[in-house]
């Protein structure tokens, strides 16, 4: 049995018998203690910190280049 990523459990668990995550779940490095913490959850499993999604700024970039590229098309047809 391997230990839990996001609680230090050792004896860890499927879900970790301490803090009923499930060691499948996706999971990311907390950017403050550098230690795995669930994908699904706005802050460390750890040390607290709040972690941004990586969506929530690619989604406006997505959108944005979206706009650009409609943007460029419309342009090349009236040149
Ligand atoms: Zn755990
Ligand atoms: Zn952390």
């Amino acid at each position: 049995m391997s230990p839990c990523p996001f609680c230090d459990n050792p004896k860890g668990g499927q879900p970790c018998g301490a803090c009923g995550r499930a060691p499948s779940i996706g999971r990311r490095p907390c950017p403050a203690c550098k230690k795995m913490t669930p994908l699904n959850e706005p802050a460390c499993s750890h040390c607290g910190q709040a972690i941004r999604s990586e969506m929530r700024w690619k989604i406006p970039v997505i959108i944005l280049m979206f706009v650009v590229a409609i943007g460029v098309s419309v342009l090349v047809r009236l040149l």
